[in-house]
């Protein structure tokens, strides 16, 4: 009988793949063995040619979570008097890459044990199997066994132990598993932690207190999340007031996809993507007149819409049948609370009611935020779903960790070719958060067990990653790389595409620390491995109070003119909304240069924009304006462009001034702000173009927070295209900062590669 051996690559490590071939083998009557290896999973079978084929195309279509990127079959001699199929151990002595696989959104039959009466997991809200459930939040350590995971304090029942060791079952060597018999269970509390009820009571205790309209503080995967009744306009402002966010977005999580059809516009697409294994939030276009009050996402067209990705959220939902408002358990600008006394004392002022439960969570993981965009998903938050899947990585240096930007903090960690990246952290803005990063770089060196040889960090002093970095460096006696911030950018893209040779970085964000001291982040780089060079980049305006710009978008509309036209081409309607208390010392700033930091940002230039659009002049949260000019412009249809003059030789300056006097007329001959907002999305493609020309190179990449932008991202990738340039955005991860500690990795990588 033909006998082949089989090597399988892909996500097939922790995610069922070895108990789903022996059901594939037994069922077609093959016998032979299955076993981790190093890099995925091998096997050897033998069995009736036909059988052997068909077990092979089986392998190729095998459902999510497994991903079969590769496999290899070659023909080997009989084994004479093999009678079985068996999972055998992992090869002694393999040192094995550690894979270790992401949380897991429940899978079809757990949600139909869960939810069908007379099962043993009936209404079970930690049920899971080896196809779902958690694993990166409660992993401490490596390799994954029970032991060493979260659930070690919960022994299996006989029942459980018998699907745990049983190669036919769903549940083999499903470390988590877990009955009502034998594993965590809910409790509902008071805050300050009185407890009012224990399992299906607390469950429907807490649905009862949503319909109330009340605030309940949920122990979800990776942390405490906050829910709201998202049908309640007063529910939804009281958690505003409580959690200090005034406008933006909440995300919404459905009871069911049919739900969520009724009150967004979903496609098949982005369908797949909600109800895949990751289970993101993902921005979806909103119906008029839907169930959800527009609280949620004030003047958004889009609502971040998630499904249940846990049986316990998927019994709330259930018994609350209405769509909640979803967020992260955390006061402004702190990180999301995960451990139970902390819940306690940092949200008890947010909630009125507290569904927990026994089995601790290791690490903090927030939910992932995704788009569909024409040409597949955007990332704009990576973790739960995505972390910590590792990328290969250039270059195959010493290990080495970097330690990010500012906003939308990660860790990453480059070693035996491949980059770890942490998941979303959030902002550093906090003592909380710095402590979360420390607390991150210990548990991913910890969990890898690397010992790193370099270290990276960006160019900025003050950021809370690069004082880190430079304590670590000292304690440890490594060397630190210091890498400029739109380096980093344009490396996270070239390397994410496998792009080795030089290319042309588009950095468009809202701000990076330059070579030269000045706030960059409208910029044309060209990008080769470890080191790069500036080509062009936006004429630099001043922006009058620093970072107070960022919040007041009027200020940077200010400054621009200040360089360009002249602050007296300011339209008067603007310069009389900053009141006349606020006006004059503003012209004495910019006139003196006092507190006026100059910078080429693009996420600036957006924002001046916008305020001279008449779209957003006054306060709101960082990148609102942008957002506000970016929905505005897709409402128009494509009509024109504004001019740029370009200046200089090798390093191609663009100075709006015709930009902005042409917007200004616009303005003043009250063309619609959709139209006004349609012709700038129009020139930055021009923008783009006119650098990749100047830059000369086939390839051009795109990153940084403007590239969330979707139309904009649209617009220069069709521009770049027509003109016969390679465009290429980030898939794997984030356009805005979440990608900088990988860029900062390759960088490192690269040229720790070169030395
Ligand atoms: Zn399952
Ligand atoms: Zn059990
Ligand atoms: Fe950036």
């Amino acid at each position: 009988m033909p006998r082949v051996r089989i090597a399988v690559r892909g996500i097939v490590q922790g995610v069922g793949f070895r108990p789903t071939a022996f059901r594939l083998a037994a069922a077609r009557g093959l016998t032979g063995w299955v076993r981790n290896h190093p890099e995925g999973v091998d096997l050897e079978v033998q069995g009736a040619a036909a059988s052997l084929q068909a077990f092979l195309a089986d392998l190729a279509v095998l459902p999510a979570p497994i991903r079969v990127d590769q496999v290899e079959a070659e023909a080997l001699p009989e084994v004479a008097d093999e009678r079985v199929f068996e999972i055998r151990a992992s090869g002694a002595g393999e040192t094995a890459l550690p894979v270790v696989p992401p949380d897991l959104a429940t899978c079809p039959d757990c949600a139909q044990e869960i939810a069908t009466p007379g099962e043993r997991r009936h209404r079970y809200p930690f049920t899971n199997c080896t196809y779902c459930g958690p694993r990166y939040t409660l992993i401490e350590s490596l390799p994954y066994d029970r032991p060493r995971t979260t659930m070690k304090g919960f022994p299996l029942c006989s029942d459980c132990a018998k699907e745990y060791r049983d190669p036919s079952d769903r549940r083999f060597h499903a470390q988590p598993v877990a009955c009502p018999a034998c594993g965590p269970q809910l409790r509902l509390e008071a805050p300050g932690g009185l407890r009012l009820a224990e399992r299906d009571d607390a469950l429907r205790g807490a649905a009862e207190a949503l319909l109330r309209g009340e605030t309940l503080a949920l122990k979800g995967l990776g942390g405490y999340q906050l829910l709201v009744d998202a049908t309640s306009a007063g529910a939804v402002q009281r958690l505003r007031q409580r959690k200090r966010r005034e406008e933006k977005p909440f995300a919404v999580m459905f009871p069911n996809p049919e739900a969520l059809q009724d009150a967004c516009d979903v496609s098949d697409a982005e369908t797949a993507l909600l109800t895949s294994p990751a289970a993101p939030i993902l921005l979806v276009r909103r119906r008029k007149g839907g169930i959800v009050v527009p609280e949620v996402a004030p003047g958004n067209p889009r609502l971040g819409a998630f499904l249940p990705y846990t049986p316990l959220h998927r019994l709330l939902l259930e018994a609350v049948g209405r769509p909640l408002v979803c967020t992260s358990g955390n006061l402004a600008d702190e990180p999301m609370a995960f451990r139970d006394d902390e819940a306690h004392s940092r949200l008890g002022t947010l909630a009125d009611v507290f569904l927990a439960h026994d089995r601790p969570i290791v690490r903090p993981v927030d939910d992932s935020v995704l788009r569909m965009d024409a040409d597949g998903p955007t990332l704009l938050r990576r973790a739960r779903g995505y972390a910590p899947l590792a990328v290969p990585l250039p270059g195959e240096g010493p290990p080495v960790l970097a330690l990010g930007a500012h906003q939308k903090a990660t860790v990453a960690l480059g070693f035996q070719g491949r980059v770890v990246l942490s998941q979303h952290l959030g902002d550093l803005a906090s003592p909380e958060s710095a402590d979360l990063l420390a607390r991150t770089v210990d548990d991913l060196l910890a969990f890898f067990r690397v010992r790193p040889e370099r270290l990276a960090c960006d160019l900025h002093p003050d950021y809370a990653s690069t004082r880190l970095a430079e304590r670590l460096a000292a304690a440890w006696n490594l060397p630190l790389i210091r890498v400029q911030h739109h380096h980093a950018h344009g490396a996270a893209c070239a390397a994410e595409h496998g792009l080795r040779g030089p290319v042309l970085a588009l950095a468009w964000d809202g701000t990076g620390l330059g070579t030269d001291g000045t706030i960059w982040g409208g910029e044309a780089l060209i990008v080769d491995g470890p080191a790069f060079r500036r080509v062009g980049h936006l004429k630099p305006f001043p922006l009058p109070g620093g970072e107070a710009a960022v919040k007041e978008p009027r200020r940077s509309a200010a400054g621009l003119l200040a360089a360009t036209l002249g602050l007296e081409a300011l339209p008067p309607a603007l310069r009389d909304a900053f009141g006349a208390g606020a006006w004059a010392p503003l012209c004495a700033m910019l006139d003196r240069g006092v507190n006026c930091p100059r910078t080429s940002s693009l996420g600036r230039l957006f924002d001046a924009v916008s305020a001279l659009a008449g779209i957003h002049p006054e306060r709101g949260f960082e990148g609102q304006a942008a957002m506000e000019l970016e929905f505005a412009a897709e409402r128009a249809a494509p009509e024109g462009t504004y001019p740029w003059a370009f200046q200089g030789g090798a390093v191609r300056v663009a100075d709006p001034s015709p930009l902005v006097e042409a917007l200004l007329h616009d303005v003043a001959t009250g063309t619609a702000p959709e139209v006004v907002a349609r012709r700038f999305h129009a020139a930055l493609a021009d923008l783009a173009l006119g650098w990749a020309r100047h830059g000369g190179l086939p390839d051009v990449v795109l990153s940084g927070g403007c590239f969330q932008n979707a139309l904009l991202t649209g617009l220069v990738i069709e521009r770049l295209a027509a003109a016969g340039f390679r465009a290429h955005r980030h898939r794997a991860f984030p356009p805005n900062d979440g990608c900088i500690a990988f860029g900062q990795a390759t960088v490192a990588a690269l040229q720790a590669h070169g030395s």
